[in-house]
């Protein structure tokens, strides 16, 4: 399998919940090593843009304001198959859908408030990881 990289995001209710070092310590576990890590606050603009996607969903002025609520952790992780890996790891958008000991199980308290965001694909991540981060703040363990 190759060696891909994905973007993650630990959510307002993740960094409120305390458990950025649990979720962090489970992607190393699991094989998807860091190579990038950012502490922000997102200004509005910030998270429009990012989720801009879902621009015309009902849920796009709650899930705004949740995401500047206060501060994330911004990470762009590395290792074999990253997208689908992060994908399995955080479990489904819902965690009341979630599969057990997936992050959502674990931390996430609703639909809106699922304490992290995972690319959908490998094109997605490549967008994603440049809308954070340039190439001199990634490092590669390869
Ligand atoms: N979301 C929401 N209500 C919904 C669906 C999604 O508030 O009915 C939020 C939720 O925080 C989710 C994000 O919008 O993580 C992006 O939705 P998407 O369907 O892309 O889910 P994800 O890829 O994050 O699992």
């Amino acid at each position: 399998m190759a060696i891909e990289r994905t973007l993650s995001i630990i959510k307002p209710d993740g960094v409120e919940k305390n458990v950025i070092g649990k979720i962090i310590a489970r992607f190393e576990e699991e094989g998807l090593t860091p190579v990038g890590i950012r502490m922000m606050h997102l200004a509005q603009h910030e998270a429009e843009g990012f989720y801009a996607v879902h621009k015309e969903r009902p849920f796009f002025g709650e899930l705004v304001e949740f995401m500047t609520r206060g501060p994330v952790v911004v990470m762009a992780l590395e290792g074999e198959d990253a997208v689908a890996k992060n994908r399995e790891i955080m479990g489904a958008t819902n965690p009341a859908e979630a599969a057990e000991n997936t992050l959502r199980k674990l931390y996430a308290s609703s639909i809106g408030e699922n304490t992290v965001h995972g690319s959908d694909s490998a094109e997605n991540a490549a967008i994603e990881i440049k809308y954070f981060f340039s190439d001199v703040q990634l490092f590669s363990r390869g």
